[in-house]
């Protein structure tokens, strides 16, 4: 089994060290296998890991459900922070990867632009209610790093407000580690070119024109100033208690297939298991046997 944490975590020098995006071709495949085992077509055989993937994700996350309901809720949980340019896969990402798992114990959430009631308590109040509870697998499609990414590049704060965003970010991040939440923190990597074609797929679907907003166009002619955001961010908020990953995009199957991975192994690090029970077993049994 491919290592995709490895393959796919950020790499960098110092915090102060922008991550290098230009470095990951958004084309590329870490990890995935040779021809020898994927046979002509990666990408079907990529689906098909995918559903087989899926099924061991549904049973971790069932284990880990049951777990928290056995505790009275004090169970682990794991949060999925996903986040990309627009047209990225976030949706797709949450559909077919998060999609295996039983909706019953997901907590699944996006985010918009904050309301005014949101922007009051501060840029992480929304983002602390939105927090899986125990038991529970949440997935963020955009996050709190929205307040050092549109809201650097569209000027929506000056700097003095959006710079110390990212200390707050890493002690907001720790304590929810420390709380009991596995953190992965994902960026969608797509090309230009191909956030190009996506939009345009939008524009020409009569079933996609809903999914295009004109100020897509606007982000994407500052699509250099938001790297730079992104490449600050995931250097300033990597660290072992809550990993960036950085997953090339440009292709679905491969980003379904390397997504299913990546939760695969987190899982694998919980050790989970289904809960004994904390009644005698063989009376009960023997109870509903002689009730004939
Ligand atoms: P979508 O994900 O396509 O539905 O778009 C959601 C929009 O909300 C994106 O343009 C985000 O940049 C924007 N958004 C999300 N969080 C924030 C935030 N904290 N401040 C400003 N805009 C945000
Ligand atoms: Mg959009």
């Amino acid at each position: 089994m491919p290592d995709m944490r490895s393959l796919l975590r950020v790499r960098s020098e110092s915090p102060d060290v922008p991550i290098d995006l230009d470095a990951i071709d958004p084309k590329s495949t870490p990890g995935l296998p040779g021809r020898k085992v994927t046979g002509k077509d990666p990408k079907l055989w990529a689906r098909a890991e995918v559903e087989r993937i899926g099924a061991e994700l549904a049973t971790q996350q069932e284990m880990l459900f049951a777990q928290a309901a056995v505790d009275d809720g004090q169970g682990r949980s794991v949060l999925l922070v996903l986040q990309a340019m627009d047209c990225g896969g976030k949706d797709g990402a949450v559909k077919r990867v998060a999609g295996a798992m039983n909706p019953l114990g997901m907590h699944i959430k996006a985010f918009g632009p904050p309301t005014a009631q949101e922007r009051r308590g501060g840029f992480l109040w929304r983002i602390r209610k939105a927090l899986p509870p125990g038991g529970y697998v949440g997935v963020f499609n955009r996050s709190h790093y929205e307040d050092v990414l549109i809201v650097r590049v569209n000027g929506l704060a000056p700097e003095s407000v959006w710079r110390p965003r990212y200390e707050k970010i890493n002690d907001f991040e720790r304590e929810v580690v420390d709380g009991g939440t596995t953190v992965v923190k994902v960026m969608l990597h797509i090309s230009r070119e191909e956030q190009r074609e996506r939009l345009m797929q939008r524009l020409i679907d009569p079933a996609k024109h809903w999914k295009f907003n004109p100020s897509d166009l606007d982000s994407r002619a500052r699509w250099d100033d938001y790297h730079a955001a992104y490449a600050e961010a995931l250097a300033r908020c990597d660290s072992d208690a809550a990993p960036w990953y950085v997953l090339p995009a440009d292709r679905k199957w491969y980003r379904d297939w390397a997504l299913s991975h990546l939760l695969r192994q987190t899982f694998a690090d919980l050790k989970l298991s289904y809960p004994q029970p904390d009644y005698d077993l063989a009376a009960q049994r023997r109870r509903l046997e002689a009730d004939g």
